[in-house]
């Protein structure tokens, strides 16, 4: 029999699990398959990139995963990775808040981001007593009783006061989703503190019941790789590799069209740059959805629309390498976040070193500075120069700190973080129907199911999993 040919377009997190799950999915369903999975840039990995600069390893993207989300850990784990994983540095287990004027630390007893425990709330000075006594509040306010979609802002001031939600959640949330809270929806992006709301109540009360039936772990929050991210990626090519998968980097898909092929099936055709093409029974497109979106409108206007009205935000990262001794200032703990009522340049910044020690050599001290995201893309403008002199001058205006780097990297990510707007879940769901009558068409990726890497791990293996289900359905 001829095997069926699946065809994934882009080569991040996304994609690459795809191509993988395709082949385990197939070995298991008893279905011959063959897979090629096309990328146009000439790197694999999309937002996943580790750079390694002497003994430096720096992230220009993502740094690290959720471990609570068990899809990442379940593929180091299959790719032989689990002795690579690496916690944070527990000794160093502090993150501050840039607050009216200074740097207060994040109480213990917060979970994912939201608060539980209020004594050490009050204590820590980052909330006025008034502050902490509307958190409290969560404990009686009733649950919400209509159902429509909600932001993230306005579920979080309703059940915990504006005042926690400006200066602890809304911080934390935008070093997620580098995105305006008052225009996330809740439902899209935190389904679950609905469902604590709706359950217990209270989401005080609902954190901390799953905190007593939580597993006992031993790995921390977030977890990464020894030598960086950029070791999931490499494994999973060479796996590709060795299950015989296609692989075309350097290729941009420009074009997807459509014929009805065999017994009422459809026959897709990928056209790449220069006129060439490629034929397939099933394509999983895993680009981003502004790019999907183009590929689709001549099959659905609607699904091209509905794509393209998922907005993506762009962010940098700016790595700063010190000789140890040549930086003032105290980089103790994980690092800080601002929240977007104190103004200013930046986003976040880690002190990566601290939090991850192996990402330096013992005589320098890296950090990483986050910038960009909803209503602050204008500092991006900026060349590279002034970018790096603006960081600097607001991370001594906050921290003190000073010195001059030695090694210093900036790298842009435009249109990066797709941004689940109120109505997302209704605009996915137009998506798939509009899509419905192309079977073995398939979107994945950071654009509609979950932003972080786990959850694109997660997706991608339900993709393939779909595709299979159907490349093995008989034929009359
Ligand atoms: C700065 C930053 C920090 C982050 N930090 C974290 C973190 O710490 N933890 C975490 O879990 N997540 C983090 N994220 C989010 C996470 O990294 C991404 O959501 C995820 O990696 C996206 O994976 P993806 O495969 O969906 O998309 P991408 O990685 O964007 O991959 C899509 C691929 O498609 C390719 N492509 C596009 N158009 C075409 C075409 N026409 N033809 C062929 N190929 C094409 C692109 O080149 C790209 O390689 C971060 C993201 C950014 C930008």
């Amino acid at each position: 029999m001829v095997p069926r040919h699946v065809a994934i377009v882009g080569g991040g997190i996304a994609g690459l699990t795809t191509a993988l799950s395709v082949h385990e999915q197939a070995a298991q369903a008893g279905i011959s398959i063959s897979c090629t999975l096309i990328e146009a840039d000439s790197r694999w990995g999309g937002k996943i990139a580790t750079h390694r600069v002497g003994e430096l390893v720096i992230e220009a993207g993502p740094d690290s995963f959720l471990s609570q989300k068990p899809w990442a850990l379940d593929l180091c784990a299959k790719l032989g990775l689990t002795d690579r994983l690496m916690n944070t540095n527990d000794f160093q287990k502090r993150t501050f808040v840039f607050s009216r004027g200074r740097l207060r630390e994040l109480p213990e007893g917060l979970v994912v981001i939201v608060p539980t425990k209020l004594g050490p709330f009050l204590r820590s000075g980052l909330l006025s007593w008034r502050g902490v006594a509307r958190m409290a509040m969560d404990l009686m306010l009733p649950a919400k009783r209509s159902t429509g979609d909600e932001s993230l802002a306005s579920f979080f001031r309703r059940r915990l006061g504006r005042e926690a939600f400006e200066r602890v959640i809304e911080p934390l949330m935008a070093g997620i989703y580098a995105g305006d809270a008052d225009e996330i929806s809740l439902r899209a992006t935190f389904p679950r503190f609905l469902e604590l709301e709706r359950q217990y109540g209270s989401l005080i009360r609902g954190m901390l019941a799953g905190r007593k039936t939580a597993k006992m772990t031993d790995r921390t929050m977030f977890v990464t790789l020894r030598g960086g991210l950029g070791e999931m990626v490499d494994a999973l090519v060479l796996r590709l590799k060795e299950a015989g998968t296609t692989l075309l980097d350097a290729r941009q898909v420009i074009a997807l069209r459509v014929r009805s092929g065999r017994l009422g099936t459809w026959t897709y055709d990928l056209v790449f740059e220069g006129g060439s093409a490629l034929s397939a029974d099933a394509v999983v497109l895993a680009t981003p959805a502004f790019v999907s979106a183009e590929l689709l409108r001549p099959l659905s206007q609607t699904a091209a629309e509905m794509l393209g009205a998922i907005p993506y935000v762009s962010t940098a990262t700016i790595s700063l390498a010190y000789e140890t001794g040549s930086l003032q200032g105290d980089v103790s703990g994980f690092g800080f976040v601002v929240p977007k009522a104190e103004g200013g340049d930046l986003l976040a910044a880690t002190w990566t070193s601290s939090k991850w020690p192996h990402r330096a050599p013992a005589s320098q001290t890296l950090i990483r500075c986050y910038v960009g995201g909803k209503g602050r893309e204008n500092l991006l403008q900026d060349d590279d120069e002034t970018l790096v002199r603006r960081v600097r001058e607001e991370l001594h205006r906050i921290t003190g700190i000073t010195g001059e780097p030695a090694y210093v990297e900036v790298n842009r990510w435009e249109r990066a973080m797709p941004q689940y707007t109120l109505g997302h879940l209704e605009r996915l769901e137009l998506i798939r129907s509009s899509l419905s009558r192309y079977q073995g068409l398939a979107l994945t990726g950071a654009g509609y199911r979950g932003i972080g890497i786990p959850d694109c791990i997660r997706d991608g293996s339900e993709t393939a999993a779909a595709v299979i289900r159907y490349l093995a359905e008989p034929r009359a």
